[in-house]
């Protein structure tokens, strides 16, 4: 499609899932020039901080002629996780208020690259939450963009778009789907030669109601909620104790390593010299800490087995005497 000699642009939100990235090739087949963002949260599933998110980056090798944007979202995106104005999902997921921000994003995404409109790869009816007419409407009107959204795969069942009135793009190639179930998608997919993508379990954290808990209890404890302590919230088995105290312990060695990886230098590290579970304590109780780490240790604890702790920059050795196996007493070096 040519807009005054050029293709016309449009903006994708692409999570490399079935449904995005059908969207995207659809567009591309009306001639439409794609340029994608996606967004990443320490909520995603399947993507690790450091690492691309594998789906889209596989998303984008099938579609081709794209280009890509990656968003982190930060603070701002927890604020509204904790205080959502339009409510949660079954977990801690405020779905609404979610695309809302990302599509305020893509806004300016849009407007610096001088982009016509916005589309994503919603489906009416697939999401309970947020896809549906009501919360369709209350999307566009609160990200600023009615009538420049385009939802092509559940086209038929909405409104005109702005870019199918001027002509951008041909309402009558535009999908019927609706639903949570996923055949037409795949049957399409498949026709397209789009093969590889994520399985639909995938996606969000906070849609995990398990999870969820962990979230808003740190909602309930922490003043000030940062991104940076996400991964720990992810991380390990959670046992919030009498006193307040949260007790990780990690449930394998990749998880031990990944807390003395990610432990803040505000949280107390107890490392075992002995085969047992690497502990993070977000409280004070180390001694209480340290009896949790043992009662998770499978084989018996050595003689003479030690603890490190390390807590702000200082160390220290906590010992264990134990005469049959059997631990009785923790005493710190110094003491
Ligand atoms: S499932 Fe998670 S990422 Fe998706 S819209 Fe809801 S809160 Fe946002």
């Amino acid at each position: 499609m040519l807009e005054q000699g050029r293709k016309t642009k449009a903006v994708g939100l692409l999570s490399g899932g079935l449904d995005s990235t059908l969207a995207a090739r659809l567009m591309l087949e009306q001639g439409i020039e794609v340029h994608a963002i996606n967004f990443w949260s320490p909520f995603c599933t399947c993507t690790a901080k450091s690492a691309g998110c594998p789906a889209v980056i596989t998303a984008i090798k099938q579609l081709g002629d794209i280009t890509l944007k990656r968003v982190a979202m930060g603070d701002e995106y927890l604020e509204m996780i904790r205080k959502p104005k339009h409510g949660y999902g079954r977990g801690m997921n405020p779905c609404i208020d979610c695309r809302i921000m990302k599509l305020k994003i893509s806004v300016e995404y849009m407007r610096e690259i001088g982009a016509s409109f916005l589309f994503t790869g919603e489906v009416l009816g697939q999401r309970p939450m947020s896809q549906y007419h009501a919360a369709f409407d209350i999307i566009d009107r609160k990200s600023g963009l009615g009538g420049l959204i385009l939802r092509p795969l559940s086209a038929a069942y909405l409104k005109p778009t702005v870019p199918e009135q001027k002509g951008w793009v041909d309402r009558t190639k535009l999908l019927n789907i609706e639903g949570r179930s996923r055949k037409k998608q795949i049957s399409l997919a498949s026709g397209m030669g789009i093969n590889d993508y994520p399985c639909p379990a995938g996606g969000c954290l906070l849609a995990d109601c398990i999870f969820g808990e962990r979230v808003r209890d740190y909602f309930a404890r922490v003043e000030k909620p940062s991104i940076n302590d996400i991964p720990l919230l992810k991380t390990g088995r959670h046992r919030k104790m009498p006193n307040g105290d949260i007790v990780i312990t990690a449930r394998d060695e990749n998880e031990g390593n990944t807390l003395l990886k990610i432990a803040r230098p505000s949280d107390h590290l107890l490392v075992p010299d002995f085969p047992g579970p690497v502990v993070v304590l977000q409280g004070i109780d180390v001694i209480g800490s340290i009896r949790i780490l043992l009662e998770y240790t499978k084989k018996d604890v050595p003689q003479n087995a030690t603890v490190k702790h390390v807590f702000n920059g200082n160390n220290e050795i906590y010992y264990i005497s134990n005469f049959t196996g059997v631990p009785r007493e923790i005493a710190r070096r110094d003491s």
